[in-house]
């Protein structure tokens, strides 16, 4: 529950009020489900009660299937799955497994390495460390390091394959699986005939069209916790999620280390830092935030720009207190 706190303090979602008059045959219907260890919310806008339910509890189905294929929580899933597969040759996946692998390995290029799935290895060692409040030992962080690297997943998009060419390998989706499900909730939204509609999956967050009236759906950007909001942005047919260490993160020794991890140095990031992004849709905007926090403002910043559809907002607390910066589109990238 704490975790959910958090999150709404952090992301502050606000979407905007119904208006009655702009559309009486359309009314406003909120759903909340835990899923992928976070809190889903689901605002529509729907012709009757019984549309509106249906068309949710497909949404959230959707959601808990996708959780079940790409967690590296569950041994189960598809992903574990292909993992434990690895230096073995090529593994036929499902459609769903394929689409975010393909997008995965895009960010990682267009990132430098700063955003890469084959993390995995280091996860497991920084989650450990989150819970014991140790770091993790030397030799530990050298064997993970050997197994991450982008150039050892190759994709065949004909035969729907993917070798992870070194055994040992674990592939980690925490950074862009779940704006990846806020996507797919909303097309199955869409399916329903429901074009209405703001998805939350924790902070990321995907908008379809506005609710009926208005230009967008009100969504507060976090800045750094315990700093004010960073102003409102009216989100419409885009997404926008947020990366930080407001919820996961471990003190050892006085420094803070966050749940995001530089695979090109195998330490998880020091120090405060929120990342907004706003994107086309939100495969990308979660992995793209994951990718800037990893980057830093400056070069994290040039990525965006070069990226349609995509602006950003960053703060990071630096020794003369808490920076923030913002790409030239931020917060309209249209
Ligand atoms: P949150 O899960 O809080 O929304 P992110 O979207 O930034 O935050 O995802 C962080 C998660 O992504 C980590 O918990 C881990 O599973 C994974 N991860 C950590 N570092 C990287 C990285 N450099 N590239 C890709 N995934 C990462
Ligand atoms: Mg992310």
């Amino acid at each position: 529950m704490d975790r959910f706190r958090v999150l709404v303090a952090a992301i502050g979602l606000i979407a905007a009020a119904t208006s009655p008059s702009a559309s009486p045959e359309l009314s406003r219907f909120e759903y909340q489900h835990p899923h992928m260890g976070t809190l889903v919310r689901i605002t529509l806008y729907a012709p009757s009660a019984a549309a509106a339910d249906r068309a949710a509890h497909a949404a959230f189905e959707r959601v808990r299937a996708l959780d079940a294929a790409l967690s590296d929580y569950r041994d189960s899933s598809e992903l574990m799955g292909v993992s434990r597969l690895s230096g073995r040759g090529p593994v036929a996946v499902s459609a769903d497994l394929f689409r975010v692998l393909d997008a995965s390995v895009h960010m990682t290029r267009a990132s430098g390495g700063a955003f890469d799935i084959t993390v995995g290895p280091l996860s497991v060692l920084w989650r450990h460390a989150r819970r014991a409040g140790e770091m993790p030992e030397s030799p530990d962080l050298a064997a993970a390091r050997a197994l991450v690297g982008s150039d050892t997943i190759v994709l065949d998009r004909h035969r729907r394959t993917v070798t992870l060419l070194k055994a040992g390998m674990q592939l980690d989706l925490g950074g862009i699986a779940k704006g990846f499900a806020a996507d797919e909730a909303a097309s199955s939204l869409a399916q329903r005939g429901i074009a209405r509609a703001l998805i939350a999956v924790g902070g990321d967050i995907v908008a379809t069209a506005p609710p009926p009236g208005q230009k967008g759906w009100r969504v507060a950007v976090a800045a750094i916790e315990g700093a004010p909001p960073a102003g409102f942005i009216d989100l419409r047919n885009a997404a926008v999620s947020t990366s930080g260490d407001a919820e996961q993160f471990v003190v050892i020794s006085g420094r803070r280390f966050s749940h995001i991890i530089d695979p090109r140095t195998g330490t998880a990031l020091t120090g405060r830092r929120s990342v907004t992004i706003v994107a086309r849709n939100g495969t990308n905007s979660d992995a793209l935030a994951t990718a800037v926090s990893v980057m830093g403002a400056r070069d994290g910043l040039a990525l965006v720009e070069s990226t349609p559809g995509a602006a950003a907002r960053v703060s990071e607390e630096t020794g003369g207190g808490i920076r923030s910066y913002q790409s030239s589109r931020w917060p309209a990238p249209r």
